[in-house]
């Protein structure tokens, strides 16, 4: 897919309405993690630079359609301010009067927050009458907001239609690392597959086996496939439903070409508590109240050595109850290995996923992969080789 960027348009005293992720983690009104706002510096800079008047489109949390004042985008402008280190107007409203009276006032380089666009049901309906209601207030339409790209929403997919559309910054360098990963990878290329459940990664499975030549499974949904094998997970979690969903997937990756790692060994414990005795065992028997809980030590070994013997890696899920040590054992070791391999510039490392995002920061190996996307949903999606309709109707080829 082809895309325009900034680098193309012309911006001096330009309306560029952008849609950004300002969907961060709040307490007590304040921001209590800024990276959703530090990641759209590069755009608004970029813009602001060549003269263009900034107004930017965000959701906050879930109003469903309705106004709710404990998610007005009100204390994100202050925030975001003291991230650019320039001021940030603020309209409580993201359509009608008072948002093109804010866009009028503007000069080049101003920064101007619209309200939340999900106070209206038109943004999730994605409703060309509210689209074109707030493509109103612009020239041209910037999408800097991957993490919400899985969703036609007006603000995310039928903007671009209404208006000429470039891709963002960030945008742009989230789309090139995962086309780095499993678009164009260097071969071979390795996938990691953990998590609790294979009912939730069936698509992402699934379409993996048919473009990785490695994929290792592990977390919760290893001991799916274990039991789909015929062996003992004791009290483990797992998912005896999918068993037959899990030979299926063996099968496809054997028809493919993508050799699968399985445990060889686990850590089991009685229970899920910090510091509770835990053993390595070999697959077999396992007492009835034993729950593996990580992968064992051969295991990890085996897969350090996969990862080394590959170009690419890409990660998406733990390798045990990495939140409860010491069962974080397995997914803090591979990880720290990947994070070598990246630093010694033989491995491109790219992984996603809420609590895969976390692990690799309770790692402390986060800032050392290739990169890391936080944008949850959309990755998973992207993962599973589905069309993200906001990254759709930014392709050239799509333009109505
Ligand atoms: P992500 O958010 O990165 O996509 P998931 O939500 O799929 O990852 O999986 C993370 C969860 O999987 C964690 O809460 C972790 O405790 C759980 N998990 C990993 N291994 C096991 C296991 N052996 N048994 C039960 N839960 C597990
Ligand atoms: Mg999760």
């Amino acid at each position: 897919m082809t895309f325009s960027t900034l680098d193309d348009a012309h911006l001096a005293g330009k309306r560029a309405l952008v849609r950004v992720d300002f969907n961060v983690p709040m307490h007590d009104g304040q921001v209590t993690d800024d990276t959703r706002l530090r990641a759209a510096i590069p755009t608004i800079e970029k813009l602001r630079a060549g003269g263009a008047k900034v107004i930017l489109l965000a959701h906050f949390d879930r109003p469903k359609g309705r106004w709710v004042d404990a998610m007005s985008l009100a204390p994100i402008a202050p925030a975001l301010a003291k991230v650019l280190g320039h001021r940030v107007a603020f309209a409580p409203d993201c359509v009608g009067k008072d948002a093109a009276a804010a866009v009028d006032a503007m000069q080049a380089g101003d920064v101007l927050l619209l309200e939340n666009v999900r106070f209206y049901p038109g943004e999730e309906a994605n409703d060309p009458a509210f689209a074109q209601a707030l493509a109103e207030n612009g020239d041209l339409y910037v999408n800097d907001a991957f993490s919400a790209a899985h969703r036609a929403h007006a603000s995310t997919e039928g903007l671009a239609h209404l208006l000429p559309a470039y891709a963002g910054e960030q945008m742009r360098l989230e789309l090139s690392a995962l086309d780095a990963a499993l678009g164009r990878p260097q071969r071979p290329v390795m996938g990691i597959v953990g998590g609790s459940k294979v009912s939730t990664k069936l698509d992402l499975l699934r379409n993996l086996v048919t473009k990785l030549d490695k994929l290792a499974i592990g977390g919760g949904m290893a001991n799916t496939f274990l039991y789909a094998q015929g062996h003992d997970v004791g009290a483990s979690y797992c998912e005896k439903d999918m068993a037959d969903t899990a030979r299926d997937i063996i099968r496809l990756a054997g028809q493919n070409n993508c050799k699968l790692f399985l445990p060889l060994d686990i850590v089991v414990a009685e229970k899920i508590a910090p510091g509770a005795p835990a053993r390595v065992r070999h697959l077999g028997a396992l007492d009835d109240d034993e729950r593996i809980l990580d992968a064992g030590p051969e295991t990890v070994e085996r897969l350090c050595r996969a990862m080394a013997n590959s170009k690419t890696l890409i990660w998406n899920g733990p390798l045990g109850v990495f939140e409860v040590p010491p069962f974080d054992k397995g997914t803090v070791t591979a990880a720290k290995y990947a994070a070598d391999l990246v630093k010694a510039g033989k491995l491109v490392a790219v992984a996603g996923g809420g609590d895969t995002v976390a692990a690799l920061h309770a790692a402390g190996v986060a800032d050392e992969f290739t990169f890391v996307s936080t944008a949850g949903g959309a990755f998973l999606e992207w993962m599973e080789g589905k069309e993200l309709p906001g990254v759709a109707a930014l392709s050239k080829q799509n333009k109505r």
